[in-house]
């Protein structure tokens, strides 16, 4: 997966990573001597993780200068992803420290490289999970960056240049132009920010996969930064919405405040059993280990399940729970730029923003805790450029 987190659980495994850390290897060895200072001269401060505790402190280092085809951002908000806290306790072994997590950017462009011609200064702008891909690959030829060979994610990913990227949870960074998202005015920075992680992996599998038909039946697995907003676009599409969570303590608020139609709790073996082959499709974002048969059970005949939670250990999978009714099981990865620029404004239009606790940075090491016991109402976002100061 590329979500520098999330598609970095594609991404940890994948050749790329191999090259990452020949690079890395090679630039330890003194082959490839580029200083960060000589080839990112510009200031920068934020948190990172220093070691698979993943416990963020601040951080001083550097970004590039603003490239012909760059975009540079003062960085406002940044949402927290699951993803970010998989990647810097090194749950998919692939981390490299220090990181600077964060890939839920939302600013202001404070600078544009001579060929930019979309974006001006003050404009409100979004990065999500990526900052570069090869442009020219058959992926990115039909706007699939996010399955690019070449990937670059926002951190924990070794840049062009030869130097690691470093993420959100920063007070600026530099982006390739075509990997900048154009954020309506409509759309509030704050509870907009999760959308550009969250609200894109949810949203490109619906549609990829047909369901954002009016009239079907969508379960959504897991009630965190993800499900919620899940149950947001299902309701925008016109579907049915039923949210399967681990306890009854989300159940008032899906129904009342996200519009979900219905709620399920996975233990509860009679409720389970009640919604049997129900759903036309389900969206799983669960974080952690789970069974997948019974989720497998409330699908129709031909139902799809899209996995997007990217859970350390690998899932069991009982063969029969897909084989009794024909079903599909199909995994999915954030989503392309276009798909993310669609996705913003769909959402602009039809009101659709996460629902936020906004944190200061000094809250970090405390929300990270209690996103691990999925214990926040749904998504943390660091108030950056209120609470970020250098170190
Ligand atoms: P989150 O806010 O922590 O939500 C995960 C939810 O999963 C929790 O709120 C909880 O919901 C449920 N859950 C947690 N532990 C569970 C367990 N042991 N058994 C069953 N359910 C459990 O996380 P998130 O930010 O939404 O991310 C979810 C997952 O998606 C993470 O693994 C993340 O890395 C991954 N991700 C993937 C992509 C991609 O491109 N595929 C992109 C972003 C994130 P309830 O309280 O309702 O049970
Ligand atoms: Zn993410």
């Amino acid at each position: 997966m590329a979500d520098g987190g999330s598609c970095s659980s594609h991404e940890y495994r994948s050749p790329h990573h191999s090259d990452r850390k020949k690079a890395m290897a090679e630039l330890g060895n003194g082959k490839k001597q580029a200083s960060p200072e000589e080839v990112h001269p510009r200031k920068a401060f934020g948190w990172a993780a220093k070691d698979k505790s993943g416990v963020l402190s601040p951080f001083a280092f550097s970004r590039r200068n603003t490239g012909a085809d760059d975009v540079t951002i003062k960085i406002l908000y940044c949402g927290i992803c699951h993803s970010d806290l998989h990647t810097a306790k090194n749950e998919w072994s692939n981390a490299i420290y220090p990181m600077v997590p964060g890939h839920e950017i939302v600013g202001v462009v404070t600078e544009v490289g001579q060929n930019v011609q979309n974006f001006k200064v003050g404009e409100k702008v979004g990065v999500g999970c990526i900052v570069n891909s090869c442009l020219s690959c058959q992926n990115c030829n039909r706007d699939y960056e996010n399955y690019c060979p070449r990937i670059i994610l926002t951190y924990n990913s070794l840049d062009v240049d030869g130097t690691m990227t470093y993420g959100g949870y920063s007070n600026m960074v530099v982006v390739n132009q075509h990997f900048v998202i154009r954020f309506p005015e409509n759309l509030p920075l704050d509870k907009g920010a999760p959308l550009l992680c969250a609200g894109i992996t949810v949203y490109s599998p619906l549609k990829e996969h047909g369901l954002d038909v009016p009239g079907k039946h969508l379960g959504v697995v897991g009630l965190g930064g993800l499900g919620h907003v899940a149950v947001k676009f299902g309701k925008a599409f016109g579907m049915k919405v039923t949210v399967i969570s681990t306890s009854l303590k989300k159940e008032k608020e899906a129904i009342e405040r996200l519009g979900a139609d219905a709620f399920l709790v996975s233990s509860n073996a009679e409720q389970m059993q009640a919604a049997m082959g129900t759903m036309d499709g389900i969206i799983n974002t669960v974080s952690a280990d789970h069974s997948i048969a019974p989720l497998a059970f409330l699908l129709k005949t031909h139902g799809k399940m899209i996995m997007v939670g990217a859970p350390e250990k690998p899932l069991q999978l009982p063969i029969f729970s897909l084989i009794l009714g024909g079903k599909t099981l199909a995994g999915s990865c954030i989503g392309g730029i276009k798909a993310t620029q669609e996705m913003i404004d769909f959402a602009a239009k039809n009101n659709i923003t996460a629902d936020i606790e906004l944190i200061p940075i000094s809250y970090l090491n405390e929300a990270m805790e209690r996103l691990t016991k999925a214990d926040v109402r749904y998504r943390f976002v660091i108030d950056i450029g209120n609470s970020l100061t250098e170190a």
